[in-house]
């Protein structure tokens, strides 16, 4: 069970989130008001924080980089959710300092999956990897590719 901020103004998707995390366990919490993510944050000191990225006042973006460079906050992972993926999105998301960002509409199944990922992630975290047995069985495929390796230039 972890704790986890919600950053969202859509009240639906804010139900959606705490309905789904919930479910899997989790003890979401949410805020409507970006301007007020960083207190709740020192508050709540939540294992995770997910953002949308559309608000109004502080957007996701400089929220991430707030959290970020906060002495306190900056070590827990963020995840992103964004309705527009134009491109350059997911290298501005990233540079700003999120782990992960899904697109809406939202697969629950990915959202869900994206939320494991970054709670495992920070949970064995630290101790730099000395827990990869070396058996993967239920990685998502395709996130590496060896690259472009071909045959004939
Ligand atoms: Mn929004």
């Amino acid at each position: 069970m972890a704790k986890i901020l919600i950053v969202e103004d859509n009240a639906l998707n804010i139900k959606l989130f705490c309905d789904l995390l919930a479910a899997h366990g989790h003890e979401p919490e949410a805020v409507t008001d970006s301007r007020s993510a960083l207190d709740a944050a020192r508050n709540f000191q939540p294992d995770l924080v997910i953002t949308d990225i559309q608000l109004p006042h502080v957007s996701g973006l400089d929220l991430i980089r707030m959290i970020r460079s906060d002495d306190k906050l900056a070590a827990i992972p963020i995840m992103a959710v964004t309705a527009y993926s134009a491109q350059g999105d997911e290298e501005r998301i990233r540079a700003a300092g999120a782990q992960a960002y899904v697109t809406k509409p939202i697969s629950v199944v990915r959202f869900a999956q994206t939320v494991d990922e970054l709670l495992q992630a920070t949970s064995s975290g630290r101790a730099a990897d000395s827990g990869n047995g070396g058996t993967e069985g239920s990685q998502e495929p395709g996130v590496e590719e060896p690259g472009d390796e071909a045959s004939a230039t």
